[in-house]
């Protein structure tokens, strides 16, 4: 709507997408890594948050150990029960 009174040619334009745009963040600002409860064979990698892009590598070495392995080089305060 902002967008529309700022920007009149736009008004009558189609909206053909929308993005929230928010950041993923856990309860605490790490990450959330490891086995969805409940949900046998899914995982979650989320909550990168401004810190997501450097932790990226980090995480795909952790979860493909995990997924693949299952070997769990989870750290502490990363595991989904750390945050809820
Ligand atoms: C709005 C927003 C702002 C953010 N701001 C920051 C910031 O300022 N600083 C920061 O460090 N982090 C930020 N983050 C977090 C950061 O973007 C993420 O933590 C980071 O991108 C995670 O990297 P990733 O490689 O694990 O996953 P992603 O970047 O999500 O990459 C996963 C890729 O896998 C692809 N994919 C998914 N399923 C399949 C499939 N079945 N087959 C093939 N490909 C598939 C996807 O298309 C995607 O390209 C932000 C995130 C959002 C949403």
């Amino acid at each position: 709507m902002r967008a529309r009174r700022v920007l009149p040619a736009i008004r009558n334009a189609e909206v053909v997408t929308r993005w929230a745009g928010v950041r993923p963040r856990a309860r605490s600002r790490a990450p959330i890594l490891g086995p969805l409860p409940g949900r046998a064979g899914q995982f979650i990698a989320n909550g990168g948050f401004k810190i997501g892009f450097g932790m990226a590598p980090k995480v795909a070495d952790v979860m493909a150990d995990l997924v693949l392995k299952d070997v769990d080089l989870v750290p502490d305060g990363f595991r989904i029960e750390d945050n809820f």
